[in-house]
């Protein structure tokens, strides 16, 4: 690059700017439009699809240069953020009349990263946006992650065996961005692991900011307080330079204080029930596998909710059912002296989705209402990023309008859960006033030309806008006045920005018009012309103006420092609104699906489910009835039911089937059976599906055996395991050993609750020799060579998997299905003579054994020579030598 000194002065400015933020794209403000410079330039266009010119800039060389509407930036932004891109938005500080002649001042006023968007039209409504830090120490790591969109802050501490763990963790957060400091960085990339490519790539950011002592300052001084005690970190030492570190990032890129991130939540693994990124992925919780659609999952099913809020947090409660780990097997526990429950929250749950099913008017009244409650939480941040709109003012005023029509409705429901969401949910009666009273209906969402606070609120201000209705009056009588006098027929009062108020005369008229009129401007069609009078009313009018517009801008100041009082009362309503919308979704969904309430609690040891469906498939299936089957599974004799049948037969579908019921219940939610009892489960393990991981570096049995080794490793005898054909990927016997040694291990060592698939029919062998192993087949029947599914699941094992069937089905040639049904006879008779060439060799081998026997058993030692014994022995090595 050129040297500075010969660069034009603004140019000069805008690379001292640029060196702070080499990082990021600077969106340079000029005028209308923000311009991006140099290699920025560059970049930006390719992105953008923008046209490169060029700047003068003191260089023989014009500077790369290519600009975007400042009203239209977000458009630009979104695409700059999506292609990976940080944004530093670099805007004019002062006026040009403010400059005084000289270089208006500029600066960076926030840097837009994935992590850090709050715009709206950016952000997906329904989903949080955010940004993580990972900090590993010793034999502990922590994760932090913020929304700031939202104010939701969180923090996690584990300990550190290896990275795998923090990817998955990663994976299940799913951040926009990632900091981390150079230490963590390096044992991060030290481990080849297959996920971290799944992940956004992960920055390093200024080692000092996770130095526990700054971090620790940096969180007391963001939440206002004196220790980090009430948030359970306070001792938790990777935890606060996670969480600090992170603080520190949001308030450089933000370059502002945030008062909406008020507090920090530590996540116990302990609380929830354990979902891998795995299991969230192959049980399609969240999207479907094969287009990432949201309908095909679970969260499509179940989300019914009527405000962004609440479709937040149903997402929430699905990727973490509640279900702790840590107060089992011990069931007599105490917790504070009394028997610790730990059902209790799903029950409460369950408890208030049983009485909102059976409330319909109620039910009915509380959608319809919360329908009209906007997303208060992303209000909250626009009036702490100190931008809010006299709209959104509007918007929180008419969602408090709602509050007491909730609460009233609520009171009419006796379930805890629903009693003591009523009790928390707070009205904010005296900000609902403030704004209902202050703010204009039809505001619109600029603030810079007035107009936006109501009449009434404040009498300086009333009498301001008065003279500018009178001054509207006086126009319209001066118009007429002047039409009289001058017999001008066509002349007329105007007002433009550059001139102010003129009287129009038409080219026609112009010797009409009187002496006492000034000339300000001539135009092709006429001329335009000020008389004393008019100027008089025009001070008057503009003078009002200004000064109503600097009362309003006060008044609007005023208001937004009030609502920043009322954030964390605001946030705390937003939380019960989204837990309200979720546990009345619950409801809905239930209801119309003919879901039934599980029964779960911490003395059920067994999963048995009776007529259970598969959410997802039911709901997508259109002209077929979904078969319901049932289940029994326990840690006794039903510990693992391996599952043979049909390709297509519905094995799949089964298991998950079973694995998303028992999910289900630990959500608080309805379940698809007729009747379902659940154990307290720790885990969800799933290894279902050859998914391919070529792109990240691993093939798919490698992938798999991944997969299974983890589960192995980590489950408990509270777990339930789902594993769909395990040992396929490799050589029939390989796979049958690992399948074999893998139902052992779970069955035995583990003893947890295991649904395990296979086509490898010899292993319902073991239902006789591992005690706790049972076999179940899906029935299909054959007519006609023609495969009929039945999607029944029974007792029993089966011998036949319908491939060559299922290839029919599919399309393939004629031909090549006969060959198939060819060489199928072939292998089972090639199997047959196998067989009985094997047979034959041991009936040969018995026969010889025979006659060794009982040749030894006559031979009389004591009367043989050496001679003659070493003859018999010969003898015996020759028979023992024969084929
Ligand atoms: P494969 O052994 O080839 O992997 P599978 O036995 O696992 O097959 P699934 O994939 O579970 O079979 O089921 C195949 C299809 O059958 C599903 O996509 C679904 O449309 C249908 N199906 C499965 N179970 C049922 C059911 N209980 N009722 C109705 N349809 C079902």
């Amino acid at each position: 690059m050129a040297k500075k000194e010969t660069l034009s002065p603004m140019m000069q400015h805008y690379l001292t700017l640029k060196e702070e933020y080499k990082d990021a794209i600077v969106m340079f403000r000029l005028g209308d439009f923000y311009e991006m410079f140099f290699d920025d330039a560059v970049k930006a266009s390719n992105i953008l699809g923008l046209t490169l010119t060029g700047r003068a800039c003191g260089l023989e060389e014009r500077a790369p240069m290519c600009g975007v509407p400042f009203h239209a930036v977000n458009t630009y932004l979104n695409k700059l953020i999506k292609a990976g891109e940080k944004v530093a938005i670099c805007e004019q500080l002062n006026t040009p009349e403010e400059a005084n002649g000289g270089l208006v001042d500029r600066g960076v006023v926030r840097v837009i990263t994935p992590g850090t968007i709050i715009e709206d039209n950016i952000l997906d409504d329904k989903k949080n946006n955010y940004l993580a830090s990972v900090f590993i120490s010793g034999n502990k790591f922590a994760i932090s992650w913020i929304d700031i969109s939202t104010g939701e802050f969180n923090v996690v501490s584990q300990k550190f065996d290896n990275s795998s763990i923090i990817e998955d963790l990663l994976l299940t957060i799913y951040p926009a961005e990632i900091i981390t400091d150079e230490n963590s960085f390096k044992t991060l990339n030290a481990f080849q692991s297959v996920n971290i490519n799944k992940l956004p790539k992960i920055q390093k950011y200024l080692d000092w900011t996770f130095a526990c002592n700054t971090a620790y300052e940096t969180l007391l001084k963001q939440f206002n307080t004196q220790s980090l005690i009430q948030f359970e970190i306070d001792q938790d030492k990777v935890a606060i330079s996670a969480a600090g570190a992170l603080i520190s990032y949001v308030i450089d890129t933000q370059k502002r204080e945030l008062c909406h991130i008020s507090s920090i939540k530590l996540i116990k693994n302990s609380d929830y029930m354990v979902l891998d990124s795995n299991t969230i992925r192959n049980l399609e919780l969240l999207e479907s596998s094969k287009d990432a659609s949201k309908k095909a999952s679970l969260l499509g099913v179940l989300d019914k909710t009527c405000t962004n809020m609440g479709a937040r947090n149903i997402r929430k409660w699905i990727e973490k059912p509640l279900g702790p780990l840590r107060h089992y097997p011990a069931w007599e526990d105490t917790w504070n002296g009394l028997p610790y429950n730990i059902s209790k929250e799903i029950n409460l749950r369950l408890d208030a989705v049983e009485e909102l099913i059976n409330s319909t008017a109620i039910r009915k009244n509380l959608i319809e209402t919360l329908s009209q409650i906007k997303d208060i939480e992303r209000l909250c941040t626009k009036v702490s990023y100190g931008n809010p709109s006299p709209r959104d003012y509007l918007a929180i005023a008419d969602s408090l309008s709602c509050i007491p029509k909730v609460k009233s409705l609520l009171s009419l429901l006796n379930s805890q859960l629903l009693v003591d969401l009523n009790n928390n949910i707070d009205e904010l009666n005296d900000l609902y006033q403030l704004l209902f009273n202050s703010i204009d209906e039809d505001a619109s969402a600029i603030i810079r030309d007035g107009g936006f606070i109501k009449k009434g609120y404040n009498q300086e201000l009333d009498k301001l806008k008065n003279a500018k209705n009178e001054g509207n009056k006086w126009l319209a009588e001066l118009e007429a006045r002047e039409k009289e006098e001058t017999g001008i027929k066509t002349l007329k009062v105007g007002y433009n920005k550059v001139f102010g108020y003129y009287i129009e005369v038409s080219k026609g008229a112009i010797d009409l018009v009187p002496l006492r009129y000034i000339r300000k401007q001539t135009l092709t069609t006429g001329e335009r012309f000020i008389t004393d009078e008019l100027k008089q009313i025009e001070d008057t009018l503009l003078n009002s103006t200004d000064l109503a517009i600097k009362i309003e801008l006060e008044l609007f100041d005023k208001i937004t420092k009030t609502v920043l009082s009322y954030i964390p009362r605001l946030q705390s309503l937003a939380k019960s609104i989204a837990d309200l919308d979720t546990i009345i979704s619950f409801a809905q969904v239930s209801l119309n699906n003919n879901y039934s309430k599980p029964k779960i609690n911490e003395y059920i040891d067994k999963i048995e489910i009776i007529d259970g469906r598969h959410p997802v498939v039911e709901s997508l299936l259109k002209n077929t009835n979904y078969v319901a089957n049932d289940t029994l599974l326990d840690n006794c004799i039903n510990r693992t039911m391996i599952i043979t049948g049909p390709n297509m037969g519905g094995k799949s579908t089964y298991m998950r089937q079973v694995a998303l019921i028992t999910i289900m219940a630990h959500i608080g939610c309805f379940v698809p059976a007729r009747s379902a009892e659940i154990s307290i489960t720790d885990r969800v393990f799933t290894r279902i599906g050859a998914s391919d991981d070529l792109a990240y570096g691993q093939s798919t049995f490698m992938v798999e055996m991944l997969e299974v080794s983890t589960i192995l490793l980590n489950a408990t005898y509270k777990s339930l395991l789902v594993l769909d054909e395990i040992g396929r990927g490799t050589s029939t016997y390989d796979g049958m050993a690992i399948a074999r040694a893998v139902i052992e291990d779970v069955t035995q060592r583990i003893r947890c609750k295991t649904l395990f698939s296979t086509h490898y029919h010899e292993l319902t062998e073991l239902e006789n020799s591992i005690e706790g192993v049972k076999n179940y087949k899906v029935v299909a029947a054959e007519k006609n060579e023609k495969i009929i599914f039945l999607h029944k699941i029974m007792h029993g094992g089966t011998d036949k998997s319908f491939g060559i069937e299922i290839a029919k089905l599919a399309g393939f040639p004629k031909d090549v299905i006969k060959r198939s049904r060819e060489i199928q006879k072939l292998l089972k008779n090639i199997n047959l003579t196998t067989q009985k060439q094997t047979e034959d060799l041991e009936i040969v081998e018995i026969a010889k054994d025979n006659r060794l026997k009982d040749i030894i058993k006559h031979i009389d030692l004591d009367n043989m020579s050496p001679m003659q014994a070493f003859v018999q022995l010969q003898e015996l090595i020759d028979i023992s030598k024969e084929d």
